[in-house]
């Protein structure tokens, strides 16, 4: 499995893109900096999206993405999330105010966006991945990802704070390659962690002792002001194979 790391902040100045992961260059997995990232050319390779829930710098590029593509001959994207985030996408973001509603353009026939329910923890499958949508513990409601391939899988946390079911799946799967989780904050900042659903190194450590298999563990979500302290402490807490994506670059699995 190709993983290039198309954004991997919590939030946006130049040169730091939100969370978006390309997957074998056809499927996205969140779309905080898609077409931020990916020129025209690679945009329209982009057929399927993983949206994990609702926040902006997990969605906001999605309107962009469509709009840049919408007249390229045979372009149409599908979202797959869990019904509460398809309803916050329908409400809020494609509702014909903000953006307009391209589940219904340029016709209701063949539309150029559709929008799948998937269910939390039944597999699906999107371009010879199975993928399962798995709830984690945000503000909203928030599903990570465990994707899988012939060779092997890789599990992604999407936001959350201390959180339980995500990792007794993670600990069944065969394979497991990678976790890809998040650390938004520093440890000055845990009271604004609690209160918003993300962890800080201090908590991401006794995340990390709930993870049983050995595998390497990368982090994303970074707030961009914070970076140099949530780098020093990540680093101190002196755990083997844990490591923080890096932008633009591909991972293979
Ligand atoms: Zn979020």
């Amino acid at each position: 499995m190709k993983i290039k790391v198309l954004g991997c902040y919590g939030g946006n100045i130049p040169g730091h893109g939100m969370t978006a992961f390309l997957v074998n260059d056809t499927l996205a997995m969140d779309a905080g900096w898609v077409s931020g990232a990916l020129t025209l050319k690679e945009q329209v390779k982009v057929k399927d999206i993983l949206i994990s829930h609702s926040h902006l710098d997990h969605t906001c590029t999605l309107p962009f993405l469509i709009d840049n593509n919408f007249s390229a001959p045979g372009f149409s994207l599908r979202i797959y999330a869990i019904a509460d985030v398809i309803a916050s996408m329908k409400n809020h973001l494609f509702n014909n105010h903000t953006w307009p509603d391209f589940t219904c353009l340029p016709n209701d026939l063949t539309p150029v966006l559709k929008l799948v329910d998937v269910e939390p923890e039944q597999r699906f499958e999107v371009n010879g991945l199975t993928i399962r949508a798995i709830r984690v513990s945000h503000i909203v409601p928030t599903t990570g990802f465990i994707l899988e391939d012939k060779k092997g899988a890789i599990a992604f946390s999407s936001d959350t704070g201390p959180t339980e079911r995500f990792w007794e799946i993670v600990n069944t799967v065969d394979r497991l390659k990678a976790v890809i989780t998040e650390t938004s904050f520093p440890n000055e900042l845990q009271d604004l962690a609690n209160v918003s659903g993300h962890l800080t190194p201090a908590t991401l450590g006794p995340e990390l002792d709930k993870l049983k298999k050995k595998v390497p563990v990368y982090l994303y979500g970074f707030k961009p002001k914070h970076l140099a302290k949530i780098k020093a402490q990540v680093r101190a807490l002196k755990r083997r194979d844990l490591h923080m994506l890096v932008q633009g670059k591909t991972y293979n699995f």
